[in-house]
C-alpha cells in the first residue's frame, strides 16, 4: 500500500479524535487493518536501496496533499498537532520495515513478520503488482479520505 494512503487515512484519524493516544493506537490498528484487504505495492522481496526513490516520491505525494489541506483549509482551523501524530502512527509499521530490511536492525524481525503476514495477496503474488486493477480498493479508501479532509462540513 502507498504511504500516500497511510497519510491520508492517518489525517482522517487525526482530525476525528482528540486524544493523542487513541490517535496513535487508530492509526497503528487502521494501517494493519488497510494493509489486510487485497492491494499493490510497488515495494518488494526483490527491491533494494535503489527503489527508495519510489518512497520518497510517494510520500512527497502523501505530505504535499496535507500541505496543500493545511494551506486550504488554514492552520488555524485544523488540529495539525493531532494530525502529525496520526500521520507518524500511520507511517510507523513502514518505518519499521524499512528500518529491518535495511539497516539491518534484526530486533524488529517480530514486527516486521506480523506486518507481512497480515498482508491478503503473499509478497512474491501477482496480485500485488502495482498497478491500476489490483488497487482499485486503496484508490476508493484514498479518495474517501480525500473527501473527509476536503470537502466543507455540514
Ligand atoms: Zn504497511
Amino acid at each position: 500500500m502507498t504511504l500516500t494512503t497511510h497519510v491520508l487515512t492517518g489525517s482522517v484519524i487525526g482530525t476525528e479524535l482528540n486524544n493523542p493516544y487513541a490517535i496513535a493506537a487508530t492509526s497503528l490498528a487502521v494501517h494493519f487493518l488497510i494493509d489486510s484487504i487485497p492491494h499493490a505495492d510497488y515495494i518488494h522481496k526483490k527491491s533494494t536501496l535503489k527503489d527508495s526513490w519510489k518512497i520518497i516520491l510517494d510520500l512527497a505525494v502523501g505530505l504535499l496533499l496535507i500541505g496543500a489541506l493545511f494551506a486550504i483549509k488554514s492552520t488555524a482551523n485544523l488540529p495539525v498537532k493531532n494530525i502529525l501524530i496520526a500521520i507518524f502512527f500511520s507511517l510507523l509499521p513502514d518505518l519499521i520495515t524499512f528500518f529491518y530490511c535495511h539497516l539491518k536492525m534484526k530486533f524488529l524481525r517480530p514486527i516486521k513478520i506480523f506486518h507481512e503476514n497480515i498482508h491478503f495477496y503473499k509478497n512474491s503474488s501477482p496480485k500485488r503488482q502495482f498497478n491500476f486493477k489490483n488497487s482499485y480498493l486503496e484508490i476508493i479508501i484514498s479518495i474517501a479520505s480525500l473527501g473527509i479532509l476536503f470537502l466543507p462540513r455540514l
